[in-house]
């Protein structure tokens, strides 16, 4: 049934063993993922997000990182799908947000200044997580002013978002709280959602951005992503900026925020607080 179910709703499949291996080490790895948040075997990295025309770093994203003795690194990936499949992904997203939010406030204690943090929400949170609760303790518990946490949805959620959905999101944004849609345009050609629920920032997806410079196609859409986003004025941030070139060419078409490991990797918080302070000259 999940099989079928994983591939869209009616359908079927013809039961093979190797179904009854997957789902074993999806329950072992659910399991590892339980015994993990209890002895808080998961780790916030941060990849920062930078003004393309300044170099400055604007923001960061936060990226669960999880380290197993025994399984060795496991990539998100792999156990969010696992996290959203059992639910378990309410409280590990709750552990994320406390995290970031703490964080962020600690680096404005800091001295480092107003670093936007990101945060990744599954649709799963969204839909079935009491997600408004769990972002305001997040934010009353650190401190962090809700203009300094941006939340990253992804096209679909809101492709088919519901009325009670909407009115949560319009709540969390009137607090202060933006928005971005995480890795755009490989989601859905219809884009109604962007007239429905208003957001920030466009992070355009890495897909298009790997070999921007050698294909044409890709350029195509990266333009037409931009060209969108400043008749809508909505922020653009390109995702996985690995080289120079392309970060010419992004400037170049337009596009003023980056993000990746041209710059950065996702880094522990005591290397992201260094790296700031190096380029900021603090
Ligand atoms: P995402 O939100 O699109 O995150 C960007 C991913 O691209 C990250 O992988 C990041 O390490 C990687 N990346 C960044 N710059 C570059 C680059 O220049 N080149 C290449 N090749 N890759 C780059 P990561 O950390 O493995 O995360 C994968 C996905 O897992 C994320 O995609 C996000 O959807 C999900 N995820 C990670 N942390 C969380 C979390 O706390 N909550 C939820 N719900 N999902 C998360
Ligand atoms: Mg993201
Ligand atoms: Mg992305």
């Amino acid at each position: 049934m999940y099989h079928v179910k994983e591939r869209g709703r009616s359908g079927f499949r013809f039961y093979q063993k190797q179904m009854n291996i997957g789902l074993l080490s999806r329950m072992k790895l659910d399991h590892a993922m339980r015994q993990a948040l209890e002895n808080n075997d998961f780790q916030l990295y941060f990849q920062p997000q930078v003004d393309l025309a300044s170099g400055k770093i604007v923001g960061a994203e936060a990226l669960i990182r999880w380290h197993d003795q025994e399984l060795g690194n496991i990539p998100p990936a792999r156990f969010i799908p696992v996290a959203e499949h059992s639910g378990q992904i309410v409280e590990l997203g709750e552990w994320v947000l406390h995290q970031a939010c703490r964080q962020a406030q600690v680096w404005r204690t800091q001295g480092l200044g107003d670093v936007v943090i990101s945060v990744n929400m599954s649709p799963v949170q969204a839909r079935r997580g009491d997600m408004e609760r769990a972002v305001d303790d997040a934010l009353q518990a650190s401190g962090l002013p809700p203009a300094l946490l941006e939340l990253e949805l992804t096209e679909s959620l809101l492709i088919d978002e519901t009325d009670q959905l909407t009115a949560m999101l319009a709540r969390l944004r009137s607090r202060g709280i933006t928005f971005a849609i995480d890795d755009f345009g490989t989601g859905y050609s219809n884009l109604a959602y962007l007239k429905r629920f208003e957001v920030e920032r466009l992070k355009i997806d890495q897909s298009f951005i790997r070999r921007l410079t050698v294909n044409p196609d890709d350029e195509a859409i990266v333009q037409a992503i931009l060209q969108m986003a400043a008749a809508l004025k909505l922020g653009v941030i390109a995702e996985g900026v690995e080289d120079d070139a392309t970060l010419r060419r992004l400037f170049a078409l337009g596009c003023r925020q980056g993000q990746g490991y041209h710059w950065s990797p996702a880094i522990p918080a005591a290397r992201f607080e260094a790296f700031v302070r190096e380029r900021h000259g603090l």
